[in-house]
């Protein structure tokens, strides 16, 4: 059944969903969640496979193509590969994603793949072992390394791409790794400009290196050539001059906002829609869900939340809010 599709007060097509399937994670980041952890959802706050399965495929008849799955971490979700599989059947969903830290791949590659997950982005911040575990709190860069290659070597694998949150006094001595890393293997490093959205609250703007400043330190060691950017894309993406292999991405939320085209919704592990990352306010889903809502009246729901979906963010504007929901509950 096909139903009319969606789109927002601003006339923005909205057809790109990403699911927080958990707010658990085996990592510490520091730009994310304090050592100790975050307070978790309850299990019985989570929604179920058949939830959010029965959520997209409504969504998909409103013309939601692409679903990105995030977390906190989502492979440590059990038994997390059936929901991929029951994800990757709904008629409409044509790009089926995922985003992971990387630390359980090398054990669930093959089933993540056979189940129909088409593109990957590993979430990497450091290629040097000491610092990776100065900002994850976790000594696991090898591991993630071998579940990288593990993926990189599954028949039929889509696109992978390794993102680098950059942060100003960190990410400047990865710089020329990462672009040797981008240079040296199949996959598109992307850097992602810091957004306030930790738990610490300590983002500033001056914690912010911008992709800006990236792409001149690197470029002048590897001089790069931008490529055309997609429709509603959030990447900028840039390719060796020097015509060697790989791609450098730029996600620049802070300084260059990609708004105006945003085509993106979220859902959360405990089935709240966020029109937008820096939402201030949320629709719950459960409820509904639960008390027996038919698709019709899920729709009301979806349709009037979405129509009030922000204009844009308002990050290093005067009086900026940041949202009470972290980043590890909203899945990026
Ligand atoms: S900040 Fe909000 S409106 Fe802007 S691109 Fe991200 S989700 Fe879309």
């Amino acid at each position: 059944m096909s139903r009319a599709p969606l789109t927002d007060g601003h006339g923005r097509r909205i057809d790109d969903l990403r699911v927080s399937v958990t707010d658990r994670c085996n990592f510490r980041c520091q730009y994310c969640m304090p050592a100790e952890g975050l307070e978790w959802l309850e299990r019985a706050e989570l929604l179920s496979f058949e939830e959010i399965t029965r959520l997209v495929g409504l969504l998909a008849q409103m013309g939601v193509r692409a679903v990105r799955l995030t977390g906190g971490e989502p492979l440590v979700r059990r038994n997390f590969p059936d929901l991929c599989a029951m994800l990757a059947r709904i008629d409409g969903i044509d790009d089926l994603s995922l985003t992971t830290n990387g630390y359980l791949l090398d054990r669930d590659a093959a089933a993540l793949v056979a189940a129909g997950v088409k593109r990957f982005n590993v979430s990497i911040d450091s290629l040097q072992r000491d610092r990776f575990f100065e900002m994850t709190r976790r000594d696991a860069l090898p591991r993630v390394l071998d579940g990288l290659h593990t993926l990189a070597a599954q028949p039929g694998v889509g696109r992978i791409k390794v993102n680098a949150v950059a942060l100003r006094g960190f990410t400047e001595q990865e710089l020329l790794p990462f672009a040797r890393f981008a240079r040296e293997h199949p996959f598109e490093v992307r850097f992602i400009e810091f957004m306030p959205l930790d738990a610490d609250e300590g983002w500033t703007p001056e914690s912010v290196l911008s992709g800006e400043e990236i792409r001149t330190r690197i470029g002048e060691h590897f001089p790069l050539v931008e490529e055309d950017r997609e429709p509603s894309a959030t990447a900028r993406t840039y390719r060796f001059a020097d015509g060697a292999p790989g791609r450098l991405g730029f996600i620049d939320p802070v300084s260059h906002p990609f708004c105006s085209d945003c085509n993106r919704i979220r859902l959360t592990a405990d089935g709240k829609l966020r029109t937008c990352l820096f939402s201030l306010g949320e629709t719950d889903l459960t409820a509904p869900l639960r008390a027996g809502a038919s698709d019709d009246e899920l729709e009301v729901i979806l349709r009037e939340a979405i129509w009030r979906k922000e204009l844009k963010h308002h990050v290093g504007e005067p009086g900026f809010q940041q949202p009470a929901r972290t980043m590890s509950a909203i899945g990026g």
